[in-house]
């Protein structure tokens, strides 16, 4: 026998049994981002690598190493998307979609990523991306997160997660921070690891984010943001806070808060839950006004999230069991004493159409028996028995649930009694 093909590792499968939670999952954000008026964009899974490299950030873990960059026929560097907003921001410049205007844009799909897989962290997983461009006052930041807050609300999930949010300042109150950092540090060089030493010299910033715990008691001690931020970033920040306490929506500062992601300004913050353990972010995002225009449009104020859905799913089903709630079974499946699959399909055809959104599965072949034993392992609510083909109107329906059995002389019998039971 030749040898099985495995999936790549870290890449799965979504099963029949997990597909409805995910559809409801999708359901649930669509009508939440509909309300608020984003429209949906598609962009394309592979791109230049250029483009992450210059719009994620040259010194991110995602560009130095999570990126799965091939080269196509002609030698030309490509990467798959290891997030949306590049891609989203690319073809929002490209489509003139920027320019004196607002964009209010969501996007969902597959992401890829080399990291270690492990529970909630796949090298292909899903995130549904956020984003609306033109609006530079804290009121957009508030929107999108009023926005992420009424998701989890409808998902049920308000109550286990919280939000965390910090402020990074504009530009050039990071370069202050940057360099107070460097200089803190550096006094610190002996107790760096390899990863924090090399963040030093390209960006400081990301060993606020390191989960080495000796790198964290010298971070307890660095300089904080807070300090460094000019007047106009505390205010805007400010208001975003009063606002969102108005909205009731409580929040959590956390100056630790930095993100992986080069391009964030201001308004950072992250929806976190203990429930999963150390992969605890299940969206995050921040604002991002110096990304247009690095990827070539003209400066455009800019702020958006990417929701983890892998994480999210994890989490519905841990707090609500939902892949076994939703799982679709047929609700009819039928059944020919004498083994006629040709009477046994012109009725399913003439109840799919008579009888809207019911699951009609048909049993073809083998005897008696062994088609009741396959129907009943459908789960079918419902089996439909044609007792026999040379009476097909003699019709005996079994509920698999409460085992009633009903009798049916006619097919226009049988339909009005099962009519009733949906
Ligand atoms: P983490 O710190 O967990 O690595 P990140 O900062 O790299 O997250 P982002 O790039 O901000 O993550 O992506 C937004 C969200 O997408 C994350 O909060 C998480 O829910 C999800 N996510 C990111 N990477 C993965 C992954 N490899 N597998 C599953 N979900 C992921
Ligand atoms: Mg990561």
């Amino acid at each position: 026998m030749p040898q099985q093909i495995r999936a790549v590792r870290g890449m799965n499968d979504i099963l029949p049994e997990q597909t409805p939670i995910w559809h409801y999952l999708e359901q649930q954000i669509q009508d939440v981002v509909n309300s608020y008026g984003y429209r949906k964009i598609e962009i394309p899974v592979l791109e230049a690598t250029e483009l992450f490299q210059r719009g994620v950030g040259t010194g991110t873990d995602i560009v130095e190493k999570e990126m799965y960059t091939l080269a196509d026929r002609n030698g030309q560097s490509m990467s798959l998307r290891p997030e949306a907003t590049a891609g989203t921001v690319r073809a929002a410049i490209q489509n003139g979609m920027l320019y004196n205007q607002v964009q209010r844009l969501w996007t969902s799909g597959a992401m890829f990523r080399y990291e270690r897989p492990q529970k909630g962290r796949y090298r292909q997983f899903f995130q549904t991306s956020i984003e609306s461009f033109g609006m530079p006052g804290f009121e957009a930041d508030a929107e999108i997160i009023l926005l992420t807050s009424r998701i989890f609300k409808h998902l049920g999930l308000l109550d286990h997660i919280k939000l965390e949010i910090n402020n990074l300042g504009s530009t050039t109150d990071r370069a202050k921070y940057r360099q107070a950092l460097v200089e803190y540090f550096s006094k610190h060089k002996n107790n760096l690891d390899d990863d924090s030493l090399r963040r030093l010299d390209i960006n400081p910033l990301r060993i606020l984010d390191s989960k080495n715990p000796e790198i964290q008691e010298l971070i307890a001690d660095a300089p904080i943001m807070n300090d460094y931020l000019a007047k106009e970033s505390l205010e805007h920040f400010d208001k975003l806070l009063s606002y969102l306490s108005e909205h009731n929506i409580p929040v959590v500062l956390n100056n630790k808060l930095v993100r992986g992601l080069d391009y964030y300004n201001l308004t950072v913050f992250e929806w976190t839950t203990d429930y999963l353990g150390a992969q605890g972010t299940i969206c995050a995002g921040g604002r991002y006004d110096g990304l247009v225009e690095l990827l070539g449009g003209k400066p455009t104020a800019a702020i958006g999230c990417a929701l983890g859905l892998d994480r999210i799913v994890l989490m519905l089903d841990k707090l609500y069991n939902l892949t076994d709630k939703l799982s679709p079974y047929a609700d009819i499946s039928i059944i020919c004493n004498n083994n006629d699959a040709n009477i046994a399909t012109w009725q399913a055809e003439k109840l799919r159409d008579q009888l809207k959104n019911i699951r009609v599965h048909v049993n073809y072949g083998g005897s008696f028996k062994s088609q009741t034993n396959r129907a009943e392992n459908t789960k079918a609510k419902f089996i439909w028995i044609i007792e026999s083909k040379d009476a097909p109107d003699s019709i005996t329906i079994k509920c698999t649930q409460t085992k009633e059995i009903s009798k049916h002389a006619n097919y226009d019998d049988a339909v009005s009694w099962i009519t009733k039971q949906f």
